[in-house]
Order: structure tokens, then sequence, then C-alpha cells
């Protein structure tokens, strides 16, 4: 069988890692002339539950473009912190995307510089020429997408100073704003800062120089590079996942953790779940749902909702109030219903989040 696929982000090139291993003819189209040119914070959370099983056949790749663990985090709320851990136990990783992609490549035909189009049935233009497949995959993330799905700006720099405590990332949340401001060291002498929301490009870059004017260890850093992108809050399309020419997987389809902007790992779960629908002809929506993370998507995506909903002064409640280890599952998408339920006893404006999930949420 030959597929086509347009996109060697996470999405595209993992399904075709695993199309190739079974002996599909795949053809990988990518637009830019090297891979993980696309903005992105690098971050992976520690592999552990669900992620131990389904991610086996990318856990080497993973492991090998590991450059840095997190062993704890610091966050903040409108300046003051508000939480500290220091664990000494891995929470998270940078990973090298640029080394993981190029190692889901290894036997891929990639055609670099090809901006490709899915033109009429199963048929993709690209340089000129039409090729037709059995199946084309749109992995185009949100550069590709079919539809105007909810998306918010990001900005990032990358850093060059001189960093103290480089295992503990930091998160920054400002109660005027629906996002969050990140910094991921790479290393002691070099990390990335950025921020995601619902603002302008303009308020979201001045909030972000704020901070870096605030802090002695970003104020004496050099930028070395600023970038930019958006990130995808929709969560998955439903309708999206029924189109099957083209299929689309990874952010293309929403496939993104809407309250923290995490991509990498649900762009390579949605491309598990497409594998197996095509290897074993089961339906594409029945094999996300699946999925643990089909859930903590629409779960982010309902906090999300609510979130944009309240006064800025009940959002600030809801971060002071919220249990840290919950506040932390639901960053890293493991909230379950139980936890949903100690949360909704706790807090009063979290009755309406319960209300309007618990019939969906089936964990
Ligand atoms: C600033 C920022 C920071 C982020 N930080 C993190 C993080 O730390 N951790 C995390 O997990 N996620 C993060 N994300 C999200 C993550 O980067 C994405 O969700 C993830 O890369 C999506 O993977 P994908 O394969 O679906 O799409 P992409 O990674 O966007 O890959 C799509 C590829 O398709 C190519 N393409 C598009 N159209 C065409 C076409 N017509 N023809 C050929 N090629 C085409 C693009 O060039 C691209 O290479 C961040 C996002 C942003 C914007």
């Amino acid at each position: 069988m030959k597929i086509g696929i347009i996109g060697a982000g996470p999405a595209g090139l993992s399904l075709a890692r695993l199309l190739n291993e079974s002996g599909f003819q795949v053809t990988v189209y990518e637009v830019q002339s090297e891979l993980a040119v696309k903005p992105c914070g690098w971050g992976f959370p520690h592999i552990s539950g669900e992620d131990s099983s389904l991610l086996k056949p990318f856990i080497k790749d993973l492991e090998d473009s590991i450059v840095w663990e997190y062993s704890g985090y610091r966050v903040y709320l409108d300046g003051s912190l508000l939480f500290e851990n220091k664990k000494r136990k891995v929470l998270g990783y940078i990973i090298d995307k640029k080394l993981f992609l190029k190692k889901l490549s290894e036997g891929i035909d990639l055609r670099l510089r090809s901006r490709a189009r899915h033109v009429s049935e199963n048929m993709i233009e690209a340089n000129g020429l039409r090729t037709k497949y059995d199946v084309v995959v749109n992995a185009g993330g949100f550069y590709n997408q079919k539809k105007d799905l909810e998306k918010i700006p990001a900005i990032q720099y990358h850093l060059e100073g001189s960093f103290e405590e480089p295992e503990i990332p930091e998160l920054y949340f400002d109660s005027n704003l629906v996002g969050y401001t990140w910094f991921f060291p790479e290393n002691k002498r070099r990390a990335r800062i950025g921020i995601g929301g619902y603002a302008s490009v303009g308020i979201l870059e001045e909030m972000l120089r704020k901070l870096i004017i605030s802090k002695n260890q970003f104020r004496n850093s050099l930028i070395i590079r600023r970038e930019g992108a958006y990130v995808t809050v929709n969560g998955i399309d439903h309708d999206l996942v029924k189109d099957k020419d083209p299929y689309h997987i990874g952010e293309a389809l929403g496939a993104v953790m809407p309250a923290t902007g995490e991509g990498i790992r649900p762009s390579i779960y949605t491309s598990i779940a497409l594998y197996k629908s095509l290897k074993s002809g089961t339906d594409y929506l029945s094999e996300l749902k699946k999925l643990d993370i089909f859930n903590a998507i629409d779960l982010q995506k309902k906090i999300l909702d609510i979130e944009i909903k309240i006064d800025p002064n009940l959002r600030k409640q809801f971060l002071m109030k919220t249990p840290e280890d919950l506040l932390i599952k639901i960053s890293l998408g493991m909230i379950t219903k139980k936890d949903l339920l100690s949360l909704a006893i706790r807090r009063e404006s979290l009755k309406i989040l319960l209300e309007s999930f618990a019939d969906k949420f089936t964990k």
C-alpha cells in the first residue's frame, strides 16, 4: 500500500516510521530544507503509565535525543512564587527535536524542500509532479489545517547566559492572561523562554520583556534568537477525524494539549491511532478514543474554556487554591475523574467545570 504524508514533524514522521516498519511504502513531503524548523520549546514529559507501553517503538529514539533532564519545577503567579518542587526524580526532559525527527526519518523516503498539496482523490502535487497514493495523510501542523481551528500566538526567545539551577524549569502565570510564560533551560548556559496566550503578539512580547527585565538571570542573558508561531488550542476536531482523504494527524487535527501547548506527545499518539486503523481496518476515531490522551485533551479544553470566561480574580483563586499535585496533573494531561471530583469539592467555581464535563469523562 502506498502512503503519502504531507509534513515531516513528530506526527508525520512517527506515522511514517510505524508504517514503514510494517511494510507500507511511504513518502513524506516537507516544505522546509531541514527538519524541526518550526519554533518549539522541545519539552517532553517523563514517560510513565500509558506512555511507557504505547511509545515503545519510539522510546530508544526519544532517549537518545534527551539533552537535559528536569527534576523539579517552580511556578509563579503575578510575580510571587506559588510552588517550588525539587523532587530529585525526573519529571521531564528537553529533547533535541531535530535529532529525534532525524532518527524517525531514517530509512524513509523523505522529500525536503517539497511543498505538497492534496489536489484530488488520494493525489499529492509537489514540485510540479502529481502522484497517486492509496492513502494521503495531512500532518502539516498548524500551517496546513483544513479548517480554521482555534489558535493562539506564542513567542519564544533563545537565551545565552548563566543559569543557576538549570534542572528546574519555571512557569509564570499572570492573572490577566489566559496563558503562561515558560523558562526551559537546556544546560547551564542556554535556555528558551517563551510566552503563549489569548492576547496580541504585541502584548505577549511586552509581558515577556517585562519578565526578562525583572530577573537578574534573564536580564543578564543575551537573546540570540527570537521566533514565533501559533499553537492550536482547539482540541481534536471530531469532524476532521472522520475525513479519509486526506486523513489528519497531529496538530493538523488539533491534537495539542490546549491548556499547556504540549504537542509532540499528542501528535505521536494520533499517529499510533491512525497506524492501528490503517493496519487493521479499524475505525480511526475508535482507535483515538481508546487513548487516555484523547480524554485529557478534551478535559484541558474544558478547563481552558472556563478560564477564558472567568474574571482575572477568579482565575487567580483557581491557580492559588488548586492543590499543587492536581495542577501538575492537569498540566501533564494526567488527571482522572477522581481527581476532578476532589477538585470540585474544594472549589465552588470548579463545580461548573465538573458539571460541564463529568458526563463526557469516562475514566
Ligand atoms: C513556541 C512554541 C513552543 C512549543 N513548545 C512545545 C514543547 O516544549 N513541547 C511540546 O510537546 N510541544 C510544544 N509546542 C507544540 C509543538 O511544537 C507542536 O504541537 C508539534 O510540533 C506538532 O507536531 P506536528 O507533527 O503535528 O506538526 P509540526 O511540528 O508543525 O510539523 C508539521 C510539518 O509540516 C510541514 N508542512 C506544513 N505544510 C506543508 C506542506 N504544504 N507541504 C510540505 N510540508 C508542510 C511543516 O514545515 C512542518 O515541518 C510548542 C509550540 C510553539 C509554537
